[in-house]
């Protein structure tokens, strides 16, 4: 049971007067399905999938606008469903990339954000101007105690005063 999005493209064969006379879909380089004007009109205007053509095992639907390719054997009732759940899945796709994009960039304007000023101050002050872990006075490093990317945040209660090798040693040891 597969359904498969269909390339199409559509040729419309004009008359006199430019009246449409047939459509051809074309959906390989040589291979189409000529349709008639009441045919293409019913594929256009129908809410309900409509099948096209058949080619070898598998025919061709046409459902709001958009084509598909489905096994032989399934109706339109069955190539409407696939197709509503294939496009309610990508929906969800879309709105968990989404969300995950914009968690990103919070992340990353976190980290543009430079650290306040009275946050340093009042966090230098707290912590004695030394690495909270060892003590150490040099190489010092406001460091995020939950990272911006676990949505820490620039909160005094947040930062605290670390030398290199202890932040270095403290993103080895944070799983
Ligand atoms: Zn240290």
């Amino acid at each position: 049971m597969s359904l498969n999005r269909a390339n199409v493209r559509i040729e419309e064969r004009r008359g006199f007067f430019g009246a449409l006379k047939e459509v051809r879909l074309w959906f390989a380089r040589d291979r189409e399905f000529t349709l008639n004007r009441e045919t293409w009109e019913q594929v256009s205007r129908a809410e309900e999938p409509v099948p096209v053509g058949l080619d070898g095992a598998r025919r061709l639907w046409a459902a709001d606008g958009d084509y598909w390719w489905a096994d032989d054997a399934l109706d339109a009732e069955a190539v409407a469903l696939l197709a509503w759940d294939r496009e309610r899945r990508q929906d969800a796709r879309l709105d968990r990339l989404r969300k995950i994009r914009a968690a990103e960039e919070e992340v990353e304007r976190g980290r543009r954000e430079r650290l306040p000023d009275e946050v340093r101050a009042a966090v230098w002050h707290r912590d004695d101007g030394r690495c909270v872990r060892c003590g150490a006075e040099q190489e010092l490093q406001f460091d995020h105690v939950i990272p911006f990317s676990r949505g820490g945040s620039n909160a005094v209660e947040n930062i605290q005063i670390l030398c290199g090798p202890c932040n270095r040693t403290k993103g080895d040891s944070i799983i």
